[in-house]
């Protein structure tokens, strides 16, 4: 266990899935990440979570668009 180790905010964690974390933010989050599992499976729930919410949003496209 890494004492110290800064984890990944999850506004962070949800800019990087989202890929809108610029490039100066991206290298850090992916650093921890890589040796991070914990916020690895973080970013893993994020990134769940948002396809789901965009499965959504096409299903409700779909029925406005009929
Ligand atoms: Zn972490």
């Amino acid at each position: 266990m890494n004492i110290g180790a800064i984890h990944v905010e999850e506004d962070e964690l949800e800019l990087y899935c989202l890929g809108r974390a610029t490039s100066m933010e991206l290298a850090p989050i992916e650093r921890h990440l890589l040796s991070c599992p914990e916020c690895l499976s973080r970013a893993q729930a994020v990134l769940e979570y948002i396809d789901t919410l965009r499965a959504a949003l096409r299903r409700l496209e779909d029925e406005a668009g009929k």
